[in-house]
């Protein structure tokens, strides 16, 4: 008979929408096989501190639809000490953990393979945020739902902006970086979008004088609204900056609008529950055949497995199909009207 495992599991780093889905994936799975599941709260937090329970299968009940996660998410600062990794080890052995499964993002994966580097368990990762940075898999959990709460948004941004022919700029989350808002930008047909694939702040200077002269042209020649997208961490200063320079040196208004955390909330889509739920249930029969140290993701509609350790070693690119067709046909079709 197979011994009966107790799998732990955690949520690190920013939430994104599906999280509970692949939790609730994790303790279903869990329940087949009759192992012990176990929640850990606020990241790794709660497993330096010991803050754990027993998930029963109720708990899982009504929560593939909400966003957020069950177990709560952390930034946990001491798992990036010695001392730190110990105490997270301390807690695996004390409670007699076979396995630990963590949804997160890269520098949770780092974090697991600190653990994993002197703890005898097995590790898996499933890759959960809405940034889809992660290298391996063509979706990370949480990425589509994130993009198309953007685009709701955007659309009802670009109602006001027709109203009054008015120039924003819209600030999107993302991190280091571009998926978020290269696949909104198109998706919302934005006049510019200015992100890691296409812009250096090197470049600043030349880009606010391309960025008025489009503008000047595009509101001379007809009566329309101007869209930038720009993502998070890149124009010096933000999107409210950019704004001010654009009235500051071109007297154009604009107004800018930093979209933020709504991008991480909401009810997961469908692509992220069902993305989330394949892989949950993968994580558990991984572990119940032995494997470890490997990220599971998707790609061509399949599940992978990936070592952990080629997962954080590169940021996954934005599709560059996806880059050239704004850059040569898209972009130019705003700029030759
Ligand atoms: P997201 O990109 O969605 O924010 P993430 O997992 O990359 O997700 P981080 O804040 O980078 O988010 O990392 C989450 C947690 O992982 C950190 O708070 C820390 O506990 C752990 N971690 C990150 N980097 C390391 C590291 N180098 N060594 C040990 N632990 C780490």
């Amino acid at each position: 008979m197979n011994k009966k495992l107790k799998i732990a599991i955690l949520t690190s780093g920013g939430d994104a929408p599906g999280m509970n889905a692949a939790i609730r994936a994790i303790v279903l799975a869990c329940n087949r096989y009759n192992y012990d599941c176990i929640g850990v709260y606020h990241g790794y937090n709660g497993l330096i501190n010991a803050d754990i329970a027993k998930l029963k299968i109720e708990a899982v009940n009504n929560i593939i639809q909400q966003g957020g996660t069950l177990l709560k998410s952390a930034r946990c600062p001491e798992l990036r000490t010695k001392t730190g990794v110990q105490q997270a080890i301390n807690t695996l052995i004390k409670e007699q953990i076979d396995a630990l499964i963590v949804i997160g993002g890269d520098g949770s994966f780092t974090g697991l393979l600190a653990i994993a580097e002197q703890w005898r368990g097995q590790v898996i990762g499933l890759p959960g945020t809405i940034d889809n940075d992660l290298d391996g898999t063509d979706y990370t959990i949480g990425f589509a739902t994130a993009i198309n709460t953007a685009i709701e948004a955007i659309d009802k941004i670009r109602d006001t902006a027709n109203a009054f022919d008015r120039v924003f700029i819209v600030e999107l989350m993302g991190r280091n970086s571009g998926h978020i808002a290269f696949n909104v930008g198109v998706a919302c047909a934005a006049e510019q979008i200015i992100s890691f694939e296409n812009f250096h702040p090197s470049q600043a200077e030349d880009k606010l004088a391309e960025l008025a002269e489009e503008i000047y042209a595009e509101q001379k020649s007809k009566d329309n609204s101007y869209l930038v997208v720009l993502a998070e961490n890149l124009w010096p200063g933000g999107a409210m900056h950019l704004a001010e320079q654009l009235k500051e040196q071109f007297n154009i208004d604009c107004a800018a609008c930093v979209l933020g955390h709504i991008q991480r909330g909401g009810s997961p889509v469908a692509k992220d529950r069902i993305l989330a739920t394949k892989l949950g249930v993968g994580a558990v029969q991984a572990i119940k055949v032995g494997k470890s140290l490997l990220m599971l993701g998707e790609r061509d509609n399949e599940i992978v497995e990936v070592a952990l350790s080629e997962t954080i070693k590169h940021s996954k690119t934005v599709n560059e199909n996806l880059v050239a067709a704004q850059q040569n046909i898209l972009a130019l079709t705003a700029r030759s009207n």
